[in-house]
């Protein structure tokens, strides 16, 4: 009988090893899939059970309560990677638990263009179409051609092209149309052999020239975006004393043009950074709102605060809970709607929490 076998699930494990943040309560039940057949025995023990499912990467986009989660958490560990040409392209497929920034590596050093700017993120593969993965003007969106992934609520695995993901601005269908009912298996990128880099961001462009790099490859990319990462404490590093958070922990906002100049004639500064969106609305700089509202970086309440390098993200220090970080966060949020009247959007993940 499921659940009786040698994969029976683990009980009452602590997350907070497993999260970046370093903070959270246990999962009622843990299983660490390896391959994908535990996967379906676990949601078959957990339909079973009536228990419900959870899927967890690396981690680093994840808030957990310090309660911890009623439910089943899968821990995705599937390895595996495949390249195939295909008419001038490199299709380059991989399972949910490669790492991420080692698939950008593979994909760079072989020359192959389309992921270079989301070098130095955290994380797994099959994290990244959850929030349609970005940075430095590159979006996963833009490579992703297929996903396969196991339907919990059919119970069967499906293929879904690219413009079944419902990509936005850190957001797609798995994360805020239908969350939880995929769990996805595998992600391929379609990707430019001998093809040019995007730098389509301006401190990308200004660190390349400051190199003397003028016509720059994917790995010339991938190499300043690491520096840039690094300088913002933006990638992971043991040293580092803001190495625990979530990268982000605000999306930038996007508000209508009207909006955007009122909050440029508050700030009373003409110069606020500010970009055109396609259709019409305007992105801010949420870093630079929360600056604005008087938050400087290295700002702490307790065992949270502000990155001393990037205003953007929380840091948890020792001794911090999920709930001074939730409170942390309340409190600059309410700091930015107070002086600027608008709302920022957490990025990560929440788990445990009442809605
Ligand atoms: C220092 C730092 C820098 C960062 N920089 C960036 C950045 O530049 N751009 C950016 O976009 N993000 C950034 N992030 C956030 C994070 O790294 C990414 O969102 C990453 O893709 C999360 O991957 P993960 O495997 O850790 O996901 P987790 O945190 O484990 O999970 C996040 C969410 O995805 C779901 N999920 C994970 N895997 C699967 C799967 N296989 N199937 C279905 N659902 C799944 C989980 O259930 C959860 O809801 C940063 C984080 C840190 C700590």
């Amino acid at each position: 009988m499921a659940g009786m076998s040698a994969r029976a699930p683990l009980e009452n494990v602590a997350l907070a090893p497993y999260c970046t943040l370093g903070v959270g309560g246990p999962a009622r039940f843990f299983v660490d899939a390896l391959d994908e057949p535990t996967l379906v025995d676990a949601l078959g023990w957990a339909q079973a059970r009536g228990v419900g499912m959870r899927v967890l990467g690396g981690g680093s986009n994840l808030l957990v309560a310090d309660g911890g989660v009623d439910t089943l958490v899968v821990r995705m560990g599937m390895r595996g990677i495949a390249a195939r040409a295909s008419a001038g392209a490199v299709e380059l497929t991989a399972a949910a638990g490669e790492p991420w920034d080692a698939l950008v590596a593979h994909a760079v050093e072989r020359g192959w263009a389309g992921l270079e700017c989301l070098s130095g993120i955290p994380g797994l593969v099959g994290a990244t179409p959850i929030q349609n993965v970005g940075a430095y003007g590159q979006e996963v969106s833009e490579t992703v051609t297929a996903v396969r992934a196991l339907d919990t609520e059919s119970g069967r695995v499906i293929a879904l092209g690219g413009e079944a993901c419902g990509f936005a601005y850190r957001d797609s269908r798995f994360k805020s149309a239908e969350p939880g009912r995929h769990v996805i298996l595998s992600v391929t990128y379609r990707l430019v052999p001998g093809g040019a880099p995007r730098v389509r961001y301006a401190e990308l462009a200004r660190h390349l020239d400051t190199r003397g790099v003028a016509r720059p490859s994917p790995a010339d990319v991938r190499e300043s975006v690491l520096a840039i990462r690094r300088s913002k404490s933006m990638v992971i590093d043991a040293g580092d004393e803001n190495r625990r958070s979530c990268g982000s922990f605000f999306t930038n906002a996007i508000v209508k043009a009207a909006e955007a100049d009122r909050v440029a004639e508050t700030a009373g500064d003409p110069a606020m950074p500010r970009w055109a969106e396609p259709d019409g609305r305007v992105k801010l700089s949420s870093a630079w709102l929360i600056e604005r509202a008087g938050f400087a970086r290295g700002d702490r309440d307790g065992p949270v605060g502000l990155s001393t390098r990037h205003a953007l993200a929380v840091v948890a220090h020792d001794g911090a809970r999920a709930a001074d970080v939730v409170a942390f966060a309340r409190r600059v949020m309410a700091a930015v709607h107070e002086r600027f009247g608008v709302r920022l959007t957490p990025e990560p993940v929440f788990w445990g929490f009442d809605a």
